[in-house]
């Protein structure tokens, strides 16, 4: 097949007006001038007219297990309020619920033209029961925080069990890519953080973890003290982790910083980072940005702008960040938090919100950074011979800039093709 558009932006070079991709079965084979392109391959052609055509979107932060909780949970007084509204949501909800909450997220993803998705699920063990309409990375997300009374109030049933981290494994790996996320610092333990590193390390699957995302984590941990530190003291979690460090140095304690600073060569340094995709690092001290540039620890960071104003979080340190090397990404997160899943609106907002950052850059930050974090820049994110054929069509006038068009564009895509089928 060959898929002619007025301008073809590939995320691999400029655009391409008059730009045709030629698709054979799952991948795309050819890219170019429509001319060109032609005179190359045979196959149905087909005009996708006044519009670009672009890489599918990759989202790189979600939960579809909360789609059924859009519009349940108003803006909170605080982030710990929040848990307590969205435990209270969750103890209505039944497995099959969830699996009805997570097929409609996926219809909702594609509509919005994403082709992939990093999405974290509470329950691994659906997974076998649900057909992905589009490429999908399973994380576990593992919680073992103990609350030997009140149990409920943070945990659920299946996520308490002692043996959740095997059992999360062996539901995983009917998927095709699965990885492991302890869900925070403040929920899971050292212990487990050191499970999920050691058999990532062995299994060779990525890690996700939410980081440093409100300053009640920063209080809790740096200062020994707030409302989310009250709230998890109370409901029996261990308290001995804090009061001395930031979130970020915790969390470098945990994953290993002391040998990696250690050891001077940066490939060696970096190795053990780079397999962890960090949401959020909202909330980051003067310290941890010496410790970052000092230990040039480099990992992937996702930021959710539309999630990020419902929380009122601290501004989103994107350039300081960005200038340390880290890989940037976007993602949606839950609906628990946000008012769709598509990641057009969250580059709209991104951009609203840094408007220094050219839309060029704002869409790598949802094709080919993230591809990066997933490991797989050499087969998505791009418009490239080889790369597989996760596309989508936009409307786009002669007149702008075509990323401009693309980072502005508010509907809903009529032209997806994933993995080479429409
Ligand atoms: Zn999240």
């Amino acid at each position: 097949m060959i898929i002619r558009a007025r301008t073809v932006v590939t995320m691999d070079g400029a655009p391409i007006d008059n730009g045709a991709v030629a698709v054979s079965e799952n991948r795309i084979v050819d890219v170019g001038k429509f001319d060109e392109v032609k005179t190359r391959n045979a196959g149905e052609i087909v005009d996708l007219g006044e519009q670009a055509l672009l890489p599918g979107l990759i989202n790189a932060h979600c939960h579809l297990d909360y789609t059924c909780l859009r519009g349940k949970i108003p803006p909170q007084k605080t982030f710990t309020d929040w848990i307590r509204a969205i435990n209270a949501e969750k103890a209505k909800l039944s497995p099959k619920d969830y699996l009805a909450s997570i097929n409609e997220g996926f219809a909702e993803v594609r509509r919005f033209g994403t082709t992939t998705i990093a999405n974290l699920t509470a329950f691994p063990d659906l997974v076998r029961q649900i057909t992905s309409p589009i490429r999908t990375w399973w994380f576990a997300e593992l919680i073992d925080v103990r609350a030997p009374e009140r149990a409920n109030e943070i945990v659920d049933l299946v996520r308490r069990r002692t043996d959740s981290l095997r059992r999360a494994i062996e539901s995983l790996k009917c998927a095709q890519n699965w990885g492991l996320a302890p869900h925070a610092l403040f929920t899971a333990s050292k212990n487990l953080y050191e499970r999920c590193q050691e058999i990532a390390g062995r299994a060779n699957v990525l890690l996700t973890t939410h980081l440093a995302e409100s300053s009640e984590e920063m209080e809790m941990f740096h200062n020994g003290s707030g409302p989310l530190y009250e709230f998890l003291k109370g409901i029996g979690r261990p308290m001995n982790d804090c009061g001395n460090e930031t979130p970020l140095e915790r969390f470098l304690d945990l994953v290993g910083r002391g040998g990696s600073l250690n050891r001077p060569r940066a490939n060696e340094v970096d190795r053990p980072y780079l397999s962890w995709i960090i949401a959020h690092l909202n909330e980051l001290a003067g310290s941890d940005f010496e410790l970052l540039e000092k230990s040039k620890i480099k990992f992937h960071v996702v930021h959710s702008p539309r999630s990020h104003d419902y929380f009122k979080h601290s501004q989103f340190p994107f350039e300081r960040l960005h200038s340390l090397g880290f890989n940037i990404c976007l993602g949606t997160d839950s609906l628990a938090s946000n008012e769709s899943l598509s990641l057009f609106a969250e580059m709209r907002a991104f951009q609203k919100e840094f408007p220094g950052v050219s839309p060029e850059q704002v869409l790598q930050m949802a094709t080919v950074n993230p591809a990066m974090a997933l490991h797989q820049e050499n087969v998505i994110g791009r418009i490239r011979p080889g790369f597989y054929a996760d596309l989508v069509a936009v409307q786009c006038s002669e007149r702008d800039n075509p990323f401009e068009q693309i980072v502005g564009f508010d509907g809903l895509i009529d032209w997806i093709m994933v993995n080479g089928k429409l």
